[in-house]
């Protein structure tokens, strides 16, 4: 299964990647995680990006399309997670034959009002909220046993960068896949387990098609 997650910055396409990843073996393809990663290593690559990531706005299409397409060369099964997001990159991965487009529909009230509770381990990889998934040992990630701190682009001013460009570019992304009957709404505004329930349902009406 090739599976696009799509939706507002906050909306939970990284916890229900994660978890689709985690059940099913997919393979979960997040940009943004790859991204942050360079820039903690500090990389040539890192240096360049870092100043788009942390002002929210979108990272040239030259250090981000070649590098999911490299991440998914011959697989069948993975997830798509913040990928793409302007109609240019979801032209670029046409011959990819995306199977299905999830969209987490939820208000931008709602989700500003989780932003400060979330939190990544240092590496930029695991989420957590620590209000609605918390987690197991307090301010320590539960994969890699790093610190859990904010993210540097989880601020009142980068995020409304963020949200900026979601409507000006990603909006016409969703537009896109619903003119080709390609995406799925799914009411993203409950707690994470209703909403992966709801994507689970989706998955698996999917498979059941073949
Ligand atoms: P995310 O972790 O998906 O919220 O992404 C965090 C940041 O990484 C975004 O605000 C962008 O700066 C960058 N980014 C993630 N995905 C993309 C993409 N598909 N195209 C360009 N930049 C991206």
């Amino acid at each position: 299964m090739k599976l696009i997650i799509m939706g507002p910055p906050g909306s939970g396409k990284g916890t229900v990647s994660e978890r689709l990843e985690k059940e099913y073996g997919w393979l979960h393809v997040s940009p943004g995680e790859l991204l942050r990663e360079e820039v903690v290593k500090g990389t040539r690559i890192g240096k360049e990006i870092k100043s788009y990531i942390e002002s929210g706005k979108l990272v040239p299409d030259r250090f981000v399309v070649e590098m999911v397409k490299l991440e998914v060369k011959g697989k069948d099964n993975y997830i798509l997670d913040g990928f793409p997001r302007s109609l240019d990159q979801a032209k670029s991965i046409e011959e990819l034959k995306i199977d299905i487009v999830i969209y987490l529909d939820v208000s931008e009230e709602e989700v500003i009002k989780r932003f400060a509770g979330r939190r990544v381990c240092e590496q930029g990889t695991h989420g957590y909220h620590v209000q609605y998934l918390p987690p197991k040992k307090e301010g320590i990630c539960d994969v890699d046993g790093s610190k859990l701190v904010q993210r540097k682009d989880d601020t009142p001013k980068v995020i409304k960068q963020r949200f900026k460009i979601f409507h000006e570019q990603t909006e016409t992304v969703r537009k896109f896949y619903d003119k080709k009957k390609m995406a799925v709404k799914i009411d993203a505004s409950k707690e994470p387990e209703k909403v992966y329930d709801l994507v689970k349902k989706v998955v698996k009406e999917m498979k059941k098609q073949g």
